[in-house]
């Protein structure tokens, strides 16, 4: 397995590379796709682009000695406004296109389905989420991911989050001359903002709201007839997610109420917190370890929001992260673009596609432990719903 991943090192890093120096937006990674795909598609694997209606989605399916276990890999590839590849997502399309021709190879007469799943604008409006409605994921037996990360890890948890958008209608007048005539839209979203910050006392050290202005007006003697608020409110579970919802909407409703002002709260994404298999990211870490990989950190206890969260209510689900950069540094910044072409990104790709194609083969390998992951994944998932 790890020689064919090596064979593959030199195309693996060009893709890497490729995709970092072309970053394209959530929703429009057309030339990552199109060389993922290309890829795949001449190693044999079966291709299908425009899934769930996403121009930019793809499942690329491997079908071997008639079946077996259905293995997702699953990969993104959006970049960031701005910034780049600051999320370092051309390591994870990378290293797990890698993972899946290498595992392809190396199946021997072991039945097993292996499908790549190209999962667009995960920074945005969450590529994932429509490829779930569209029932991609039901099938799967086990779901595989990887980030890069400033330790190599595995997910433990994961925050439940909903983005919503505040969108507050006045009425414009002369802020000089009229202002009695107009509403500020803009009143309203201030009083919104400091009544969350008047919350936060109030709810669990878990809970993060955090939000920017997106439209705040358009001219200071203009009264704002319309002003945008974009927030993340997130907590470690979803029932506890939904009562502060609750009194987050409440603050934007009486911010309305006392301006005059017209409020439409918007929903733009929806992520549930991580159902967790540890002996599923017990395996990862073991498969990272054999792939060479030397120091090796305890599940992370602080993550923020992510779509996979949701695939993992459907199947049992891991995610392994690769150290590329110094233990400490921020994602989502010039260090994470920078580092994601340096001979530690390289390093990372390789051994992420050999730790991921290593805990696939384990899996299809040894049907008992496929068993006890899905049977912990099931119990793990009934506990959970049960305290709803
Ligand atoms: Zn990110
Ligand atoms: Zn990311």
């Amino acid at each position: 397995m790890y020689a064919s991943v090596d064979n593959l090192r030199d195309s693996i890093i060009d893709i890497n590379d490729f995709i970092h120096d072309h970053p394209e937006l959530g929703n429009n990674e057309f030339q990552a796709v199109e060389l993922l795909t290309r890829t795949l598609s001449d190693h044999h694997f079966h291709v299908e682009q425009g899934v769930a209606d996403l121009p930019t989605a793809f499942i690329a399916t491997y079908t071997h000695n008639g079946g077996g276990p259905r293995i997702g890999l699953l990969c993104e590839y959006d970049a960031l406004p701005g910034l780049g590849h600051g999320c370092g997502h051309n390591l994870q399309a990378s290293s797990i296109v890698g993972a899946a021709i290498a595992l392809s190879q190396n199946l021997g007469d072991l039945p097993a389905t292996i499908l790549v799943y190209g999962t667009p604008a995960e920074e945005t409006t969450s590529g994932k989420l429509p490829m779930i409605r569209a029932g991609l994921f039901d099938d799967l037996d086990v779901a595989l991911m990887m980030h890069g990360g400033d330790r190599t890890t595995v997910d433990g948890k994961s925050l439940a989050m909903n983005l919503i958008d505040f969108v507050f209608e006045g009425k414009a007048a002369h802020a000089a001359v009229a202002p009695e005539k107009g509403i500020s839209a803009l009143d309203g979203i201030l009083m919104t903002f400091n009544a969350i910050e008047y919350l936060r006392e109030h709810v669990r050290p878990d809970v993060k709201m955090h939000g920017v202005i997106t439209n705040g007006g358009v001219a200071a003697n203009i009264v704002p007839d319309l002003a945008v608020a974009q927030f993340y409110v997130r907590a470690a579970d979803r029932p506890y997610l939904d009562t502060v919802l609750e009194r987050v909407y409440n603050a934007a409703r009486g911010a309305a109420l006392s301006t005059g002002s017209k409020l439409t709260i918007n929903q733009v994404k929806k992520c549930e917190n991580k159902v967790n298999v540890d002996k599923l990211n017990q395996l990862l870490l073991k498969n990272a370890e054999e792939a060479g990989i030397k120091e090796i950190s305890p599940p992370r206890s602080s993550t923020g929001s992510t779509d996979f969260g949701n695939v993992t209510y459907l199947v049992p689900g891991a995610c392994l992260r690769v150290a590329f950069v110094p233990f400490g540094t921020s994602s989502h910044s010039t260090e994470w673009v920078e580092a994601g072409i340096s001979e530690a990104g390289h390093n990372a790709v390789i051994s992420a596609a050999k730790s991921i194609a290593g805990t696939a083969y384990d899996l299809i390998e040894n049907p008992s432990l496929l068993q006890e992951v899905k049977e912990e994944f099931h119990n793990a998932k009934e506990a959970f719903l049960k305290n709803l």
